[in-house]
């Protein structure tokens, strides 16, 4: 069963991953592309699911919100997550 401090950590996880990808020139910086949703420019990565740390895709902040967060975000789950 994963806790919610399983998923914080898997979150932590996957923004660090993208962060180093980015520091090491592995990912783009997000504002150089444009938006997968609408087209317009991106500001963001979006990961729809933590578990796949390097699995995003480039987002505005409107759609960044649209999309709400990963299906395995602790932000959906308050307690725990069954399976
Ligand atoms: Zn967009």
């Amino acid at each position: 069963m994963q806790t919610i401090e399983h998923l914080r950590a898997a979150v932590q996880v996957a923004h660090t991953a993208v962060a180093r990808a980015r520091r090491h020139g592995l990912l783009p910086s997000p504002s150089s592309l444009v938006c997968v949703d609408c087209g317009r420019p991106a500001l963001f990565y979006d990961h729809r699911e933590y578990a796949k740390p390097l699995d995003v895709e480039p987002v505005c902040r409107s759609c960044n919100v649209r999309r709400g967060p990963a299906i395995d975000s602790p932000v959906r789950r308050s307690t725990k997550v069954e399976g």
